[in-house]
């Protein structure tokens, strides 16, 4: 309750496993009662998904809002190409070309 702060930090949200639910920080939840602006860490032990009752720990940490798409540990495998060797890339090309020359043949078998 002191830390006018909060405000300014961008806080995650997080979504439930369970039924798909978004907790958003920045509205809080009308049903019980939590303010706007109140982080997931920060709601009570016993807070559950308004909608399914499925307790905290069935929510995972989607990211603030406002970011690309989903999950953040998916972030880390999207950024993970860049780190790929020029080994791994010739692979990725070749399994595309590969993958475009089958496509080929199939067209051509059903003519
Ligand atoms: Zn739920």
């Amino acid at each position: 309750m002191s830390e006018p702060a909060v405000e300014t930090t961008v806080l995650d949200r997080y979504e439930c496993r369970a039924c798909g639910y978004v907790y958003e920080p920045e509205k809080g939840d009308d049903k019980d009662d939590i303010p706007s602006g109140t982080s997931f860490a920060e709601l009570p032990v016993n807070w559950r998904c308004p909608v399914c009752s499925a307790k905290k720990t069935a929510f995972a940490n989607i990211g603030p809002a406002g970011t690309a798409s989903g999950f953040k540990e998916n972030l880390g495998y999207g950024l993970g190409v860049n780190n790929l060797t020029p080994t791994q890339k010739n692979i990725l090309i070749f399994g595309a070309l590969a993958l475009g020359f089958l496509f080929f043949i199939s067209l051509y078998g059903l003519q």
